[in-house]
């Protein structure tokens, strides 16, 4: 399935790119629903929204669209949008993760006040509905396990069987339901499911489990409870409880809906309730490729040791993105112009990361960082001496205006600004040619001096004092500009340049015997001791700037007062911007 929305996606990829590059969007098929109910006053002109985690891992990229969404529909239209964790599974979920998920949402710039809310709230009133369903003949008690039950659903070809223990009695089933809860039975030894049609063309219909037994402690209810409804029987009737008015889901929930509604039918009773209950509307999951966004899958990789955690700047997770440079700024404008699709697409990860340039370019203050340093000493300048000169911080913005890099005799460059022996379309530094250090001077190579093993170990320079400035003394043209830091004030740092976590663009796609793991990039690390011009002192984990002609660096939260760390977030080179010019 992947695979095919993968190849789809190469297909159709020309059309994605005119609709995400369309300077005014019509509005898109949830704004339209909104707009019209506004207009019936359906829900009394009211909306209200909610993102519903369930705390089992932490947030993805993935979800920040959907955040983005529900926050963002409800602040378009006036409305509200309440957190709410879909805690009904105590096994899988913690505590650490609400916390980081809360953290989250607010870094994205989203905020939920005091609705603050979770399914486990409402377990009691969960309770007295299923008793409510269990009176009204349509809940039953069956001895069977959950696994036994999805084992006798039949196919969506053939119908299901009934289990023996359909025909239960409302007071029989009243009574076991009050010992399941009581804590009476052992974990799968019996499930409370709903009775509506073995039969039914949709699998979900047919007699879909609501409770099962869980000897488990929860992070909220503690041990009050050994038996948890399931999500099907929970999410409705919590928006229910709430006053959603539209429940905005994912497409593989369109199957659920007539659940949903079925269970609202058989609890609401009232017909004025009814005519502005909540509605499930469902939309096309973000689909990124080169990651996974499972949360099983996540889990795997941090649990494994194939990153280093859930904020790994490689993770496709929100902290992951906030660790490696990312900007809310960014991430919201992505999800606004990935828009909202009613069919499934693949997102190319460049999309996200020109988003990224595009608000860096604006913000970043440039400053010259060397990765691969090659030394140079400056013949001619005083030994002892240093010369402030000035550089600009944001070519792109005036308002940022300049800050003093020192230069002394010794430098480094890049290593991959020198040639011995270069070929004709290398306009960078070579024995006998002059180039322009930015904001400093023009310098020409006089010397190559090399190791015992004939590697190159430094090269002897002159400057012309006369350039000042990097600016031509004399109208004489250089074809070359490069950073360089001044040797002796140069912050060290280690720096960590990430790549692709995956090498495959649909992980998904192995050969038989192998799983994701075997797309997993090995060089998506690589880790180098880099020199930093002095003014990255004073910076904090989270700042962010542009190596000059490298690309965008932030500090890592790693970083000590003795050791630097600073991360790649990307390079300069926009793939994505490039692609969609030429096309
Ligand atoms: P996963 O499938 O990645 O494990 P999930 O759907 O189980 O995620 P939830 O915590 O249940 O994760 O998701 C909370 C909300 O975020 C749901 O409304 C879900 O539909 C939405 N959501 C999850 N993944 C995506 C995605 N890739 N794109 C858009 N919305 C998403
Ligand atoms: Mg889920």
């Amino acid at each position: 399935m992947f695979f095919n929305t993968i190849a789809q996606i190469i297909v159709t990829q020309p059309d994605l790119k005119m609709n995400i590059e369309e300077p005014k969007k019509p509005l898109n098929f949830i704004e339209e629903i909104i707009e019209k109910d506004l207009k019936n006053k359906k829900h009394n002109g009211k909306i209200l929204t909610r993102f519903p985690p369930e705390p089992n891992g932490y947030l993805h990229i993935g979800h920040a669209k959907s955040i983005c969404l529900n926050f963002g529909m409800a602040q378009k239209y006036g409305g509200k949008c309440n957190l709410r964790f879909d805690d009904t599974n105590p096994v899988k979920e913690d505590v650490e993760y609400v916390d980081s998920i809360k953290e989250d949402i607010h870094w994205l710039g989203f905020d939920w006040e005091d609705r603050e809310f979770y399914a486990s709230d409402y377990f009691n009133q969960l309770y007295e509905w299923a008793k409510l369903l269990i009176k009204k003949g349509v809940a039953y008690v069956d001895d069977h396990s959950a696994d036994e039950v999805s084992a006798t659903r039949g196919t969506p070809t053939l119908p299901g069987q009934e289990s023996p223990f359909r025909k239960r009695s409302v007071e029989e089933n009243l009574d076991l339901f009050e010992k399941m809860k009581n804590g009476d039975f052992p974990d799968g030894t019996k499930v409370l499911r709903a009775k509506i049609d073995m039969a039914s063309p949709n699998m979900h219909m047919r007699d879909p489990v609501m409770y099962r037994i869980k000897h488990a402690s929860h992070h909220r209810t503690g041990d009050v409870w050994c038996i948890y409804p399931m999500y099907d029987f929970a999410h409705g009737q919590s928006d229910f409880i709430e006053g959603i008015t539209h429940s905005l889901c994912t497409l593989e929930f369109e199957v659920h809906r007539p659940l949903y509604d079925w269970f609202l039918d058989h609890i609401i009773d009232s017909p004025e309730v009814n005519r502005s209950r909540t509605h499930q509307f469902e939309f096309a999951r973000l689909n990124l490729n080169y990651t996974v966004m499972s949360k099983r899958l996540l889990l795997q990789l941090v649990r494994d040791g194939h990153v280093n955690g859930w904020d790994d700047p490689r993770m496709p997770t929100i902290s992951g993105l906030r660790r490696r440079g990312f900007t809310p700024e960014a991430i919201r404008d992505f999800a606004d112009r990935v828009g909202v699709a009613k069919r499934e697409n693949v997102i190319d990860v460049d999309f996200l990361e020109h988003c990224l340039r595009e608000d860096l370019n604006k913000r970043a203050h440039r400053i010259m960082g060397v990765l691969n340093p090659l030394k140079v000493v400056i013949e001619n300048y005083p030994e002892g001496e240093t010369d402030e000169l000035e550089a600009i911080n944001n070519p792109e913005d005036d308002t940022m205006g300049t800050r003093n890099v020192p230069f002394s005799k010794v430098l480094y460059i890049e290593q991959e600004d020198f040639m011995e022996d270069p070929p004709k379309k290398f306009f960078r530094l070579a024995p006998g040619r002059e180039v322009r250090l930015r904001y400093a001077y023009f310098i020409t190579c006089k010397e190559v001096i090399k190791d015992k093993e004939g590697n190159i170990s430094e090269i002897i320079c002159t400057y012309d004092p006369a350039s000042r400035g990097g600016n031509s003394p004399d109208g004489r043209k250089v074809k070359g500009t490069l950073h360089w830091v001044s040797a002796q004030h140069a912050v060290k740092a280690e720096v960590r340049l990430y790549d692709r976590l995956f090498v495959k663009e649909d992980p998904y796609e192995y050969k038989e015997g192998e799983n994701f793991l075997s797309n997993l990039n090995p060089e998506s690390l690589k880790t180098t001791e880099g020199y930093i011009e002095p003014s990255v002192k004073s910076a904090q984990p989270g700042d962010k700037f542009q190596f000059e002609r490298l690309g965008y660096f932030c500090v890592d939260p790693d970083s000590t007062p003795d050791k630097l760390v600073i991360n790649r977030t990307v390079t300069l080179k926009d793939s994505w911007a490039k692609m969609t010019n030429k096309s």
